[in-house]
């Protein structure tokens, strides 16, 4: 093993169908007594039920997150925790809500609980995001991580297929390019490869299957822990100019851009291919995760996604811009080649 620096986040985790009946042990072990509970609007009848679990502790409900964090949903979470005198929060939902929670907890300081309902994994990440005159920021610090996070399997069974599948091609985009990050480790070697293996084998059938669903949940949390632990590469840099720019969905963005990406990079990574492999069970791991994209429904380009020919030469220009870690060198001509394949779901 090469040199290595590796720094554990501090994260509680809770884990097991069932586990929405533990969340007042959780907020009470945290001394938390006026929580908030924080949702979509698609996602009011379980911040209904979360509200009902804690009882006189839950204050409200705000099921006003909407994706990509947008600044005036922080501005209106902040207005409500204030005049509610909110001493915490429940963010009861996918990225998207934690993401909210995670803007209140940078701007407030309100800590919160995470009960995530989909793959995606922010809650495993100090990684915050903010969206303001359509340009999304996005930063690390710890000061957006939960207090602690409540994975119960249960609360998947209701995540509509293109979510379930395009959130874990989403996480398993965290554990991929973590495979080949300038700060991996050991431990994050081993999360990524059970992560890629537990989601792929689950997703399929996952969330109406009881057991694929914990699978599933497993896969998340580990996926999501990769994420927090490395610095991402060309996938989430492209995925997070794409979306700032052309306001796409972000977890279907993960699932065109994926295995283009992979198929760039791992030549240049063979240990990373190596544990992909495993992970599928596939002789080539960037055809494995475009079959797994093609198997789970998940939209095949960025043209399903709305995005035209003449948007790409400001998407080139952002991506270029910022340095940022990968391990092969990217250069215009192999990015224009890129994401010209990806807007046309030509793959090799
Ligand atoms: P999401 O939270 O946007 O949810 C998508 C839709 O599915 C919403 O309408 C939601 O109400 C609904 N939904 C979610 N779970 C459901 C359930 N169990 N039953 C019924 N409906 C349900 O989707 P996502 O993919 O989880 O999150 C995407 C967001 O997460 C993006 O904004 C992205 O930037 C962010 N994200 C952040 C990180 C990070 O580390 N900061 C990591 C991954 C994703």
């Amino acid at each position: 093993m090469s040199a290595v620096t590796y720094e554990a986040l501090p994260m509680r985790v809770v884990f097991g169908p069932g586990s929405l009946g533990r969340l007042g042990e959780e907020t009470e072990r945290l001394g938390l007594r006026r929580l908030l509970v924080l949702s979509t609007p698609g996602q009011r009848v379980l911040a209904e039920r979360v509200a009902a679990v804690l009882g006189d502790h839950a204050v409200g409900i705000h099921d006003r997150a909407r994706m990509h964090v947008p600044v005036h949903t922080v501005d209106g979470a902040a207005k409500a925790a204030a005049e509610l005198v909110a001493d915490g929060c429940v963010a009861a939902g996918g990225g998207s809500t934690v993401g909210l929670a995670k803007a209140l907890a940078l701007r407030a300081g309100l800590p919160y609980v995470a009960l995530p309902t989909t793959y995606a994994g922010s809650e495993m990440t100090p990684v915050w995001g903010l969206t303001e005159n359509a340009r999304k920021r996005t930063g690390r610090d710890r000061a957006v991580l939960p207090r602690a996070v409540v994975y119960d399997p249960d609360l998947t069974s209701t995540v509509p297929a293109s979510v379930a599948a395009a959130s874990g091609l989403n996480a398993i985009a965290h554990a991929v390019e973590a495979l080949y990050a300038p700060d991996g480790s050991p431990v994050v070697e081993a999360m990524a490869e059970r992560g890629i293996r537990e989601l792929a084998a689950a997703l399929p059938t996952a969330p109406a299957n009881e057991l694929a669903r914990a699978s599933a949940l497993e896969g998340a949390w580990l996926c999501g822990a990769c994420l927090g632990a490395t610095t991402m590469g060309l996938h989430h840099k492209l995925c997070h100019v794409l979306g700032g720019m052309l306001d796409l969905p972000h977890a279907k963005t993960h699932a065109v851009v994926l295995p283009y990406v992979a198929a760039f990079n791992l030549p240049a990574m063979p240990q990373a291919d190596v544990a992909i492999r495993r992970a599928l069970d596939v002789p080539d791991a960037a055809d494995g995760l475009h079959d797994l994209a093609i198997r789970l429904g998940a939209p095949h380009s960025l043209a399903d996604l709305g995005v035209e020919r003449s948007q790409l030469d400001m998407v080139v220009e952002e991506a270029l811009a910022a340095p940022y870690a990968n391990p092969r060198p990217i250069h215009r001509e192999d990015l224009v080649r890129l994401l010209d394949e990806m807007r046309r779901g030509c793959w090799r």
